[in-house]
């Protein structure tokens, strides 16, 4: 998974957001969209692989509509690969 902007050892890592479930893109398990990082503060097993998101990005098809509501729920975070110029 490629370092961007990333700390000394930091890992950072693209966060998929899809319809029903989201993923994070430095470990490909499930993830928490609400956070910021892939930690697990519901306990759920498996736990997060620590990454920073940077970026966000969809597995599904990107529409408008799916875009704008990814940039509502991370409001600060550019899309990785931006498919719609
Ligand atoms: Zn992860």
């Amino acid at each position: 998974m490629a370092r961007l902007e990333a700390g000394a050892d930091e890992t950072v890592a693209t966060l998929y957001i899809n319809d029903d479930f989201s993923r994070c893109g430095a470990c490909g398990r499930d993830a928490d969209p609400k956070e910021t990082t892939h930690l697990n503060e519901q306990m759920a097993q498996p736990p997060g692989c620590g990454a920073r998101y940077v970026t966000v990005s969809t597995d599904l098809d990107m529409t408008p509509r799916l875009r704008a509501a990814i940039m509502e729920m991370k409001p600060n975070l550019p899309f990785a690969d931006d498919p719609i110029h």
